[in-house]
């Protein structure tokens, strides 16, 4: 953790505690106002509760070109970049958050180069290229084993390492004895995430791309996450169906599985296209160097997985079938290695210090 980020952040705060123009515009402000001083920990949390949405620095008088040089989104985003690397589990793998747009790149390269590796050599170019139908058709191409065991595995290994991740996040920026598991708290914190609230900026959007107030930001992440949501419930549907009721993939278009997904991956489609865009035109200056990347990787893995799962649902019943389902579970399998060590992890962060501004919130009152 670099200590002259620590500084920064702690010197606008200090500057924004006096000025409090921007209370209505998110929680990170509300948070910060029941500080007088603040601790590493403290600014750690309140750089979690940022959600870059740029509202606070449009509206300041002390942003550049001012003596000030006040950049408050930016103080926090750089922040919260060192957080990531410093709550990650295991530990020697912190250094994952350098460079993170060119790691995703070259794992989902490496993945995919793996499962056709693995196809060709147990299935034969024949089976590859050929044309499959009917029940088992995705077997054909890769192997039960293998479809089903690194996902399993690397899920597990996901939701440890964001469980620690978690607990070094809540221990490094709660000073008193709260405990996380606190039911209220939760509640609160699952509602905001459920509805975006922060999102909101106070009911005008975020300032984005531009220095002009918009709700297109809030509404593509609300693609993102239910269209993922979605995702996750077909993936779980499918599975119990396969492997409790021994009814094995492809599924008709209309079954539960294929309809919940193609809805999510329409909706991630939607999403993720739309916050890439907003990625390349927006302003840099009040964002995190180091993030730009990490973000470019993540939404483009994302809306890969989402248009070569719904090209897939299109072409399943051709000698393309092969091809695609190698490019699309090579994806996957990126997005699973990657899920620890790459954006994905703001969600826990940012839902972890919610829960924090519950608990804060209900203290205070
Ligand atoms: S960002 Fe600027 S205007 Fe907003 S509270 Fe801080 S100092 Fe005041
Ligand atoms: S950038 Fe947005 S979310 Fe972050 S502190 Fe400013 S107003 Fe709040």
């Amino acid at each position: 953790m670099s200590s002259d980020r620590l500084k920064e952040a702690e010197r606008v705060l200090t500057i924004c505690n006096a000025c409090r123009y921007c209370e209505g515009y998110c929680a990170v402000f509300p948070a910060m106002e029941l500080r007088r001083t603040f601790t590493a920990g403290d600014l750690k949390y309140l750089s979690n509760l940022c959600h870059n949405c740029r509202d606070c620095y449009y509206a300041c008088q002390y942003a550049p070109p001012h003596d000030f040089s006040l950049n408050f989104p930016r103080a926090m985003a750089d922040l919260r970049m060192d957080t990531y690397s410093e709550f990650t589990w295991p530990r020697f793998l912190s250094g994952s958050f350098k460079g993170n747009g060119l790691a995703v790149f070259a794992i989902s390269v490496m993945s995919i180069v793996a499962f056709a590796a693995i196809s060709f050599a147990s299935k034969g170019v024949t089976a590859i290229f050929g044309t499959h139908q009917g029940p088992n058709s995705f077997y054909r191409i890769v192997s039960y084993i293998t479809m089903i065991w690194p996902f399993l595995l690397l899920a597990i290994f996901a939701i440890v390492s964001l469980w620690k991740g978690a607990q070094y996040f809540w221990q490094e920026t709660v000073s008193n004895d709260k405990p996380l598991f606190d039911k209220k708290a939760h509640f609160q914190a699952i509602w905001d995430v459920l509805r975006l609230k922060y999102l909101d900026g106070g009911g005008h959007g975020c300032n984005f791309p531009d220095d002009r107030f918009s709700m297109i930001r809030r509404y593509l992440h609300h693609f993102v996450f239910y269209g993922f949501m979605l995702c996750l419930a077909s993936t779980t549907v499918a599975a119990i169906y396969d492997h409790l009721f021994h009814i094995p993939a492809p599924y008709p278009f209309f079954s539960w599985p294929v309809m919940l997904g193609t809805i999510g991956g329409l909706a991630l489609l939607v999403g993720t296209g739309g916050l890439l865009v907003l990625k390349f035109r927006m302003d840099r200056l009040p964002a995190a160097d180091k993030a730009y990347g990490m973000d470019i990787g993540f939404i483009s893995l994302l809306f890969t997985i989402s248009l070569t799962g719904l090209v897939l649902l299109v072409f399943r019943e051709t000698a393309a079938m092969g091809t695609l389902l190698i490019v699309h579970l090579g994806l996957v399998l990126a997005f699973f290695i990657t899920i620890p060590y790459g954006k994905f992890v703001h969600a826990l962060y940012r839902y972890t210090a919610l829960v924090r501004y519950a608990q804060e919130q209900s203290e205070a009152e």
